[in-house]
């Protein structure tokens, strides 16, 4: 069946005689045993029974098995948050003196955990560009363990060439890449060559902006029980209410996706032509450098762009003269946000570094709701004007 279908048929568990539509919450820290060597022998590995809610728990479960599914992964690993599920990854993977080659313009997060990582814990990272595989190629060292890479960058739409980057980095590396503003709707990066897909289910899976949560999706299950084990040390569990709260998110998710991106098509075309607007980059317009990769590897452009005013008075003053628009962080959920990268999501960069990343004082992002175009469009004019 297609992702629409099996988005709304989650599977989980059946009852005798009949079954709840909803899936059920199992709202519990953990569960009792008649038998001792059950419960001893549960404890040590992922798929046995449930034992204790921050080894697994039902309703997690279900959210795991679902989100492995639409990706192409053999099991997935739920967590408290995007970053969870990015640390529980990297720190299972990798020790002191090991080397990760990482994609320059990533998520704010990822950035300082990899810095972290480098001046606390003894790990190299050496930063490459999206597209060039000679470039993965040359960084790779004896001790490469990782390769990590964005499916779409924040927040100028350059899309990865996956497939390149993967098949550069040979068969000894792991493959990690951040699918969180493609979703497993526009792009399945394990079909790409990628061993481990992550996700911020806090946004676009989620869907509407009331759950935090993460996911790792693994297209081989000893890197599954490795990053299991470590993350159960570091507790980065997901909570079954918030699991619970993105199973219902995901059943949308197809609908969503669509609207969302009908919506950024309507508002990219018409800054485009805006006599204030500088330029857009949503990769959906065919001058975005991205254009022709997109349509390759994407099931669309995604909903999540930015486009340049001026200056930084231009952008500072165009975020708070919005009125329908909410000035806020995150993405992907029903309503329309936007943000202000150079004074928030980016303060940290240099002027070199923005300019690298393709920010400036006046660019604006925005994540294109599910709302009418014509409203979004008739608030974005005002405050331009
Ligand atoms: C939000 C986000 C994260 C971090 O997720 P949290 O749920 O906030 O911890 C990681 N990667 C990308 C691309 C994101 O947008």
């Amino acid at each position: 069946m297609r992702p629409e279908t099996r988005v709304v048929h989650t599977a989980f568990p059946d009852l005798e005689g009949s079954r709840p539509l909803a899936v059920p919450l199992h709202q519990t820290s953990g569960f009792a045993f008649t038998d001792l060597d059950t419960f001893a022998e549960s404890m040590n590995k992922p798929d046995g029974a449930f034992v204790y809610t921050r080894l697994g728990n039902p309703t997690v479960r279900t959210l795991e098995n679902a989100i492995a599914d639409l990706e192409g992964g053999a099991a997935a690993l739920a967590t408290s948050s995007g970053m969870g599920a990015i640390n529980a990854v990297l720190l299972a993977a990798l020790s002191a003196g090991d080397h990760v080659i990482a994609q320059r313009s990533l998520y704010g997060g990822t950035h300082a955990l990899l810095h972290d990582l480098t001046q606390r814990w003894g790990v190299e990272v050496t930063y490459v560009g999206g597209h060039d595989p000679d470039e993965v190629r040359a960084a790779l060292r004896p001790r490469t363990r990782v390769l990590y890479l964005e499916t779409i960058s924040n927040p100028t739409g350059h899309v990865s060439d996956l497939p390149a980057l993967a098949a550069a980095a040979g068969e000894d590396v792991l493959v990690v890449v951040d699918n969180t503003f493609a979703s497993p709707l526009l792009c399945r990066p394990i079909e790409h060559g990628a061993h481990v897909v992550v996700h911020s289910t806090t946004k676009y899976l989620g869907g509407h902006s009331d759950v935090t949560g993460g996911i790792a999706v693994f297209a081989r299950s000893d890197d599954h029980v490795r990053t299991w084990h470590h993350s159960i040390e570091l507790g980065v569990t997901a909570d079954p209410f918030a699991a619970w709260l993105t199973i219902r998110g995901l059943r949308t998710l197809a609908l969503r996706v669509r609207r969302h991106e009908e919506n950024a098509a309507v508002l990219a075309h018409r800054l485009a032509e805006h006599p204030s607007v500088r330029a857009v980059h949503w990769p959906g317009l065919p001058d975005h450098p991205s254009h022709a990769l997109a349509a390759k590897l994407l099931d669309g452009f995604g909903s999540t762009f930015s486009f340049d005013l001026a200056d930084k008075a231009a952008g500072r003053a165009f975020v708070t003269a919005l009125e329908l628009v909410h000035l806020a962080p995150s993405l992907g959920g029903t309503e329309t946000l936007v943000l202000h990268p150079a004074s928030t999501s980016h303060r940290q960069l240099s002027e070199e570094e923005l300019r690298a990343a393709g920010i400036t004082g006046g660019t604006i992002r925005l994540s294109v709701g599910i709302e009418d175009p014509d409203d979004l469009w008739a608030d974005i004019a005002q405050a331009l004007a």
